[in-house]
């Protein structure tokens, strides 16, 4: 069979989402899948029952809790693996899509090959990443940064689980991995052929634009500093408005001056958020005097991201002094930006096209475990589109039609970077 006749298996595809989205149900309507969480335990065990008898694959849990499923030989000796997958774990109440599909979908289609009886030139490894997701041991990409080498045990070592208080060594050790072995995990530059992930879009672009399925040519760099406001905390009562130093009603212009970022249309493609604050004294008699935040910048493009920052300071140089308050800035993270490898990028893209999708390519504005492996090797990204954006939350959703459609995609993107790439 010509592999442009390739198909997948579309309801089995659906069917196996719908299993792995009743691991960790909660009542909310969304799922608790946490890293190192009996659901995490129960994901596993299904993840590795499928894979070993439906598939036939060897799986393994590396030292850091990253599940392979291996064993998919190529037909030219020599060839290193495709690496294909995600993480199947969640946010607290997140959805049914983030991650799982992207593991499900590769899944899908190395099982499509086989039943074919299709063998691609290179080796096919399943790969779903452990702790992908913000958890209570405080990281995320967990298992992905280990393995480019951007954790090592040194920083493992001192993290703790901000609820039950279990080491996070410990929590490896007793979900199989192995704590002492933790900077073996690490893989070696140039050890795979090619990596590729589908996950949903989170956000409206694919959706408002009526397609299915897009390739990423950029993740988005990711800049966070934490903002301090010092004013005085004074009588709520007695104070008069020439006298107040309030350090809330200047934070409160710092905000605004932040979402006039994201309003300018010189700087589009640049996401801003002031997404936490604390106030101080925070009481309802007193004049704030101080409040911290946290700022997270995005975007593609180092220039854009140094306007920004410029228009950005310029506005809080003049609130500070207008309002008689200290503004202290301190970088807290400056994450560049991953371009994703053009052979990659193109045979997704390439897949994309030939199934009637429009032109594009889209940035990634989340961060996501390619990021990481691109330090390593080829890497690209597939998106599928979400229904009204939605992510993170019991509404996302992914319309039955686009993921088998984008699964398709998926396949034939696959047998394209087996073509193209040659190592
Ligand atoms: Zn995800």
């Amino acid at each position: 069979m010509a592999k442009t006749e390739l198909r997948v298996n579309g309801e089995r595809l659906l069917a196996r989402l719908q299993a792995l989205a009743a691991i960790g149900a909660n009542a909310q309507g969304g799922i608790d899948r946490q890293l190192a969480s009996d659901a995490d335990i129960e994901a596993r065990g299904w993840l590795r029952r499928c894979w070993e008898q439906e598939l036939g694959l060897t799986v393994r849990t590396d030292p850091v809790l990253n599940l392979w499923g291996e064993g998919a030989a190529g037909t030219e000796p020599g060839l290193k693996p495709l690496i294909i997958g995600s993480h199947h774990d969640t946010v607290p109440n997140g959805g049914r899509f983030d991650g799982a599909l992207g593991v499900l979908m590769a899944t899908e289609a190395l099982h499509s090959l086989q039943e074919q009886g299709v063998r691609l030139r290179h080796p096919v490894w399943l790969l779903s990443f452990a702790g992908e997701e913000p958890n209570g041991f405080g990281i995320s990409t967990f298992g992905s940064r280990v393995l480019c080498g951007r954790l090592t045990s040194a920083d493992i070592a001192r993290l703790h689980h901000r609820d039950t208080g279990e080491a996070l060594t410990a929590a490896i050790d007793r979900m199989g991995g192995d704590a002492a072995a933790i900077d073996r995990a690490r893989l070696q530059p140039g050890c795979f052929a090619g990596f590729m992930e589908c996950h949903i879009e989170q956000g409206r672009r694919l959706i408002d634009a009526g397609e299915t399925a897009a390739a990423v040519s950029c993740i988005t760099g990711i800049y966070r500093e934490v903002i301090t406001v010092q004013g005085e905390a004074n009588h709520a009562g007695t104070t008069l408005y020439k006298d107040r130093r309030d350090a809330l009603a200047a934070a409160a212009e710092v905000v605004l001056a932040v979402e006039s970022l994201i309003k300018d249309p010189a700087l589009a493609g640049v996401a801003a958020t002031i997404g936490h604050i604390e106030v101080s004294p925070n009481a309802s008699n007193i004049v704030p005097g101080t409040v911290t935040m946290s700022l997270d910048l995005r975007t593609a493009d180092p220039a854009l991201r140094q306007q920004a920052l410029g228009q950005l300071g310029k506005a809080i140089n003049e609130i500070a002094a207008r309002r008689q308050v200290q503004i202290t800035r301190t970088l807290n993270l400056d994450q560049s930006e991953m371009p994703m490898h053009p052979v990659v990028r193109d045979a997704i893209h390439d897949a994309c096209v030939a199934a009637g999708q429009r032109d594009q390519v889209l940035v990634s504005m989340a961060g996501h475990d390619a990021a990481n492996m691109a330090r390593l090797g080829p890497a690209g990204m597939l998106f599928i589109a979400s229904v009204d954006g939605y992510s993170h939350c019991p509404q996302e959703y992914s319309r039955d039609a686009d993921v088998v459609k984008g699964a398709n995609i998926y396949l034939q993107a696959l047998c394209l970077m087996d073509r193209r790439l040659d190592t």
